[in-house]
C-alpha cells in the first residue's frame, strides 16, 4: 500500500472540487496523480458521504456506455490502432465502460495478429532485456522445461525474467499447458516441510498450544472405538498392581531370590531373574476371595516362601502361567465347575 500521508489533501479543497465543481473521484485520482485508496480515505477522515452513483451520471460527469460515439470509436480502435487503454484516457473513462459499450454494440476485440506493440510496453521489454524477452514471448520449451521439469512456480520465472506474474499465466495459457494446482504444487521437495522431520523440523520439542492441545484431547476417540480399549472382563484388576507393589510382596520376592542364591532354578542363569508363583497368584486371589490389599495382606498362602521360585526372563516366558496362561487356567477351572 502507498503512503496516504504523504498527499496533501485538504479538507475545503477535496469538498469544492467533489461536492461543488462535481469532480469524480476518477479524475481527482489524475489530478493529484494518487490511487482512489488515498481518495476514499481522506472522505472517510472528514466525514464526506460519497454520492450515489446514479445522481452522478445523470448530472454527465462520468461517461456511460451509452453515450459513446460508435463511429468515433471504431476510427479510433479500428482504423487508428489505437488501444483500449488508451481510449479510456481520452475519453476520460473506466476499462469497464468501454467493455460494456463493445458487448452491446457488438464490437469484437481486435484480432491479435500484427498487432503492433505499445509504447509502453516497448520500453517494458526493453527494460526485461533482448534475451529474456525473447524467451518469454517465442520459447515455448524452454517456459515448459522451467515450469513442468524443473518445477519451478511462476512467480519465480517472473521474478528472473523481470516481468509479472499475470504474463507468465498468459503466456501458458497461450502455449496450452495447464498450471498445476495447488496440492500438485506442494508435492515432494516443493513442499516448504519436506525433509524437515525430527529435529529438522521448527516445532521439534516446542510444547502445543493450549488450542491445538485442547483439538487434540477433543478428537481422542473414546471408549470402545479407541484401539486400547478392554472390556471389561478382560481388564486387569487395579488390585493387582497394589499387592505386588506393597511392602510385604517385595520381602516376599527378596526371601525368595535369596533363598534361591540369586540363580534360575531352571537354567541358573543370573541375569533378568522374576520371582514366580508357582501356584499361579491370579487362582490363589480367586480360591482366597481377595478384593482388597488389606485382604491380600492377611492371606497366608500368597506370602509362602515355599510357594516362589526363582526364574531367568526366558525361562519364566516358558511356563504354562506365563501372560494370559492363568487367565486361561482359570476359565477352564470355571467352566469345569
Ligand atoms: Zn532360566
Amino acid at each position: 500500500m502507498e503512503n496516504r500521508e504523504k498527499y496533501n489533501v485538504d479538507k475545503d479543497w477535496l469538498y469544492q472540487k467533489y461536492f461543488i465543481e462535481k469532480i469524480s473521484i476518477g479524475k481527482l485520482m489524475t489530478i493529484l496523480n494518487c490511487s482512489s485508496d488515498v481518495i476514499y480515505h481522506r472522505m472517510k477522515k472528514f466525514d464526506f458521504k460519497l454520492k450515489p452513483r446514479k445522481t452522478n451520471s445523470n448530472k454527465g460527469v462520468s461517461l456511460k456506455a451509452d453515450s459513446i460515439d460508435i463511429e468515433f470509436f471504431k476510427q479510433k480502435y479500428y482504423e487508428e490502432k489505437m488501444n483500449l487503454r488508451e481510449i479510456c484516457l481520452l475519453l476520460d473513462c473506466c476499462g469497464e465502460t468501454i467493455r460494456k459499450f463493445m458487448k452491446k454494440n457488438g464490437f469484437k476485440i481486435r484480432s491479435q495478429k500484427g498487432r503492433k506493440a505499445s509504447q509502453e510496453t516497448i520500453e517494458r521489454l526493453k527494460k526485461i532485456g533482448k534475451e529474456n524477452a525473447k524467451k518469454i514471448l517465442i520459447d515455448k520449451d524452454w517456459l515448459y522445461e522451467q515450469y513442468f521439469i524443473k518445477m519451478r512456480s511462476m512467480s519465480n520465472i517472473a521474478l528472473e525474467l523481470k516481468i509479472s506474474e499475470p504474463t507468465v499465466q498468459a503466456r501458458m495459457l497461450e502455449f496450452g499447458f495447464v498450471r498445476r494446482n495447488r496440492s500438485e504444487s506442494k508435492l515432494g521437495k516443493l513442499n516448504p516441510m519436506f525433509g524437515l522431520t525430527g529435529e529438522k523440523s521448527p516445532k521439534y520439542g516446542k510444547p502445543l498450544s493450549p488450542e491445538a492441545l485442547e483439538n487434540l484431547k477433543a478428537n481422542i476417540p473414546r471408549g470402545e472405538k479407541n484401539h486400547n480399549y478392554k472390556k471389561p472382563e478382560d481388564r486387569i484388576d487395579p488390585i493387582n498392581n497394589q499387592i505386588r507393589n506393597c511392602q510385604k510382596s517385595k520381602d516376599w520376592k527378596r526371601k525368595v531370590l535369596a533363598r534361591d542364591k540369586f540363580i534360575c532354578t531352571m537354567c541358573k542363569s543370573s541375569k533378568n531373574l522374576h520371582v514366580d508363583h508357582i501356584k499361579p497368584f491370579a487362582l490363589i486371589k480367586l480360591e482366597n476371595n481377595i478384593k482388597s490389599l488389606e485382604g491380600a495382606l492377611l492371606c497366608e498362602e500368597l506370602w509362602n516362601i515355599n510357594n516362589g521360585r526363582t526364574l531367568c526372563k526366558e525361562c519364566h516366558e516358558k511356563t504354562d502361567t506365563w501372560a494370559s496362561g492363568t487367565y486361561n487356567l482359570i476359565k477352564k477351572l470355571k467352566e469345569k465347575q
